[in-house]
């Protein structure tokens, strides 16, 4: 009997990428591939890259770099880049690494297998295509790998053209996966054993299809028995539909958690980013959304240091956090990216942005802290994902996707369980079980 040969896959940036290295490793899979833990003893190395940010796409080279000596030493081990960085330069990155057999975009995943046979033949080969057929019907069905809670890319691209982002462009535009096929495969995921979906889209909730829109694909996904939780990310303000909104008030299984990535507080600085909504559009949008789901944990992105940024407009994005008040957010330096409309105009001193970083990071590290607090003594929802560390401890996400650990030595991932919050830290909860 042949050895199935390995294949090792390092993910860089969002869940969009998480779920496509999972479509990648079902597609080599059918090629006899099966995933390892570690580049040195794969026959395959597959960097699944990230374009957003300048450092995100350097990160990939100096990686691609240490590759160089397993290379050496195994002739016969085949080294791909996949995702935006590959989408991005395509052929430069054959230039400017020798050691690199293939680079696929994001669209052209499918096409893997019989990419591989070339290179395997000795060959170095790019697809970097926006091809005609739809990726999805090319790949082979789903094997769910991270246990009760699983990924549903159901939307894919961005047509929104924020002066600072490269996503439109490594990305394509907007397209939503077709409803039926996102039933079916949710159906699946269930039959496996999954209950809790995340449905993913670089604009998840511009997601529309055969007359529905997000809300209307949430409640149908809702009916799936077996299916207990449903989430989706990440969402543009813009394209919070009513419909949604009201979901949230009504679809018991829609967990009370959005992100909703805002950018600025100030006016001026939106327009500038091409962002097309107000800050006070935002609060009022927050407003209605709360009195949909009133306990909604809301969290964020922000862009410290975009061009032109003053002080009176980084002053307006700490008044915007105040107003909201976040659960936690993510928050970045500006990085001009080639290409994109905000690259062109001049950058701001680089230590002005470290400090403005700083102080925003401090502002939401305190509404983390307090949002984490206000947990105790609550009882939540907690779906078990895996074993912690300690002996009989379970992980697993509260209905507000903190992390909880709970001491449970007879319960199993997949139990979604009744917790009393008994320990709030920085970045989880613990808590004993008081109920199925
Ligand atoms: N579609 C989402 C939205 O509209 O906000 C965001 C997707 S993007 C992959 C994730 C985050 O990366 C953005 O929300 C933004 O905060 C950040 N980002 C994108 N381009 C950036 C850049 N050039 N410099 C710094 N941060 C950037
Ligand atoms: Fe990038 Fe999001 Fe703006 Fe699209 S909406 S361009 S993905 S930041």
């Amino acid at each position: 009997m042949t050895e199935a040969r390995k294949l090792f896959i390092k993910t860089y940036g969002c869940q969009m990428n998480v779920y496509d290295s999972e479509r990648m490793a079902e597609a080599l899979g059918a090629k006899g591939y099966v995933l390892t833990d570690t580049a040195d003893d794969a026959d395959m190395v597959l960097l699944n890259t990230c374009h957003i940010r300048e450092k995100a796409a350097e990160k990939v080279y100096s990686d691609l770099g240490r590759l160089r000596p397993l290379k050496l030493s195994k002739p016969d081990l085949k080294i791909g880049v996949a995702g935006c960085v590959a989408q991005a330069e395509g052929e430069e990155i054959l230039k400017r690494m020798p050691l690199v057999d293939l680079v696929v975009g994001p669209q052209s995943y499918h096409r893997l297998p019989d990419m591989l046979e070339r290179a395997e033949a000795g060959a170095r080969v790019v697809d970097t295509d926006f091809p005609e057929e739809d990726k999805f019907d090319h790949l082979p069905e789903r094997k769910v790998t991270r246990g009760p809670s699983a990924f549903l890319t159901v939307q894919e691209g961005c047509d929104k053209f924020c002066a600072f982002c490269v996503v439109p462009y490594t990305r394509g535009a907007e397209v939503s996966r077709p409803f039926a096929r996102l039933m079916d495969e949710a159906r699946a995921l269930v039959g496996k054993g999954v209950r809790e979906i995340t449905l993913l889209g670089q604009n998840v909730n511009a997601w529309s299809n055969d007359g529905r829109g997000l809300g209307g694909l949430i409640r149908e996904l809702a009916r799936i028995d077996g299916l207990e939780r449903l989430r989706y990310t990440t969402s543009h303000p813009n394209d919070m539909a009513e419909d949604l909104i009201e979901a949230h008030g009504t679809e018991p299984k829609l967990m009370p958690y959005l992100h909703l990535p805002v950018q600025s507080g100030s006016d001026r600085i939106l327009k500038a980013m091409n962002r097309k909504h107000t800050a006070e559009q935002y609060l009022r949008l927050v407003e209605r959304i709360r009195a949909a789901r009133p306990d909604i944990l809301l969290t964020s992105d922000f862009i410290v240091g975009f061009p032109g940024e003053t002080d009176t407009d980084f002053e307006a994005t700490l008044d915007l956090i105040r107003a909201v008040g976040f659960g936690s957010a993510f928050s970045f330096k500006y990085s001009a990216r080639p290409g994109t409309p905000a690259a062109e105009k001049p950058e701001l001193p680089a230590d002005l942005c470290d400090a403005r970083l700083q102080t925003l990071q401090a502002l939401l590290s305190e509404q983390q802290r307090a949002t984490q607090e206000a947990m105790l003594g609550r009882e939540l929802g907690v779906l078990y994902e895996k074993a912690g560390r300690m002996p009989g401890q379970m992980v697993g996400k509260s209905d507000y996707l903190h992390a909880v650990h709970v001491a449970d030595a007879e319960a199993r991932p997949g139990d979604l369980v009744r917790v009393r919050i008994t320990a709030s830290g920085p970045n989880s909860l613990a808590g004993e079980r008081i109920g199925a």
